[in-house]
């Protein structure tokens, strides 16, 4: 069966799913996404993902075209077309059409996009035997230039993150803010576990409020452990007694080596696996039916 995706109300092919030159998503990054995952034929976390796509929305004064409800039966219907049962979800609000000047006004609607795809997951060994990061020299946006809250379609500190990543030969990357403080991976967010207690800098510093992030602070409070929100330096990750990343494509992900410096004893944690096996218990017990 081939795939199936939503654009603009219409189910199409990926052959046929084709933006204009001319939409401000591609001219100006102008616009907003989602990721998302489907395990079992239930899509985690769906009605959470619908809230950040439209306080994104608000924040950059941007309306899309269709209620809450809407996008997400727009959701459940995609997945259902495409009749898979594990796969990865990328929902994308551009500001639509409008002509080459950067106004916004120019554009008479919002462009939305849904598309499901299989999910190319990190091997397992990275979660076996945790993963070896840098921190990059590319500081992430400042909350007061484009708040990272917004998850927006301005992704290219990331990427150039990203490339000091691939060139160092690691697999991870730590952005810091302006200040030198830690903010959270390219594409995840961070946690560090010290003397028992769970710490992972508060989106003041500038982060995505990551919605595996809220959920692994949900597990932890649930499970009896201490979550605090604190400002860290990367000194704070270099002592640490473990570390890991939280994301809904790389799940929870052991971090065991920071810029040359192993964490703990250079392998994954005990508080580290509970959330491993923790977050894979609910991702496989809840979530939005679709079937
Ligand atoms: N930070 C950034 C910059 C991200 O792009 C993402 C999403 N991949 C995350 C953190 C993790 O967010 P979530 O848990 O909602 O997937």
């Amino acid at each position: 069966m081939s795939q199936v995706i939503y654009l603009d109300g219409q189910f199409v092919t990926r052959g046929e799913a084709k933006v204009s030159v001319y939409d401000h998503g591609l001219l100006y990054g102008d616009g907003i996404f989602e990721g998302l995952r489907v395990y079992n034929g239930r899509i985690f976390k769906l009605e959470e993902h619908v809230e950040r796509l439209y306080e994104s929305a608000k924040a950059i004064m941007l309306a899309i075209p269709m209620t809450r409800q809407q996008m997400i039966e727009a959701h459940v219907e995609t997945v259902r077309q495409n009749n898979l049962r594990d796969v990865y979800i990328r929902t994308i609000v551009t500001r639509g059409v409008g002509s080459l000047g950067i106004d916004p006004r120019s554009c008479a609607r919002a462009c939305v996009i849904i598309i499901v795809d299989t999910i190319s997951l990190y091997p397992p060994e990275f979660y076996q035997e945790g993963i070896k990061v840098v921190t990059v020299a590319t500081r992430r946006t400042a909350v007061d230039a484009l708040s990272p809250r917004v998850k927006s379609l301005n992704y290219l500190g990331n990427v150039m993150a990203k490339i000091e990543v691939n060139r160092a030969g690691a697999f991870g990357g730590i952005m810091l803010n302006n200040e030198g403080y830690v903010t959270e991976g390219t594409a995840d967010n961070i946690f560090v576990v010290k003397k028992g207690v769970l710490y992972t800098p508060p989106t003041h510093v500038g982060i995505l409020q990551g919605i595996t992030r809220d959920t692994i602070m949900e597990l932890a409070m649930r499970d009896g452990y201490t979550v605090r929100e604190q400002v860290m330096t990367r000194h704070d990750l270099f002592v640490a007694d473990e570390i890991f990343f939280t994301g809904s494509g790389a799940e929870v992900i052991p971090v065991i080596n920071v810029d040359g410096r192993s964490i703990g004893d250079g392998k994954p944690g005990a508080i580290t696996w509970h959330f491993v096996n923790a977050y894979r218990t609910l991702v496989n017990t809840t979530g939005y039916p679709v079937f």
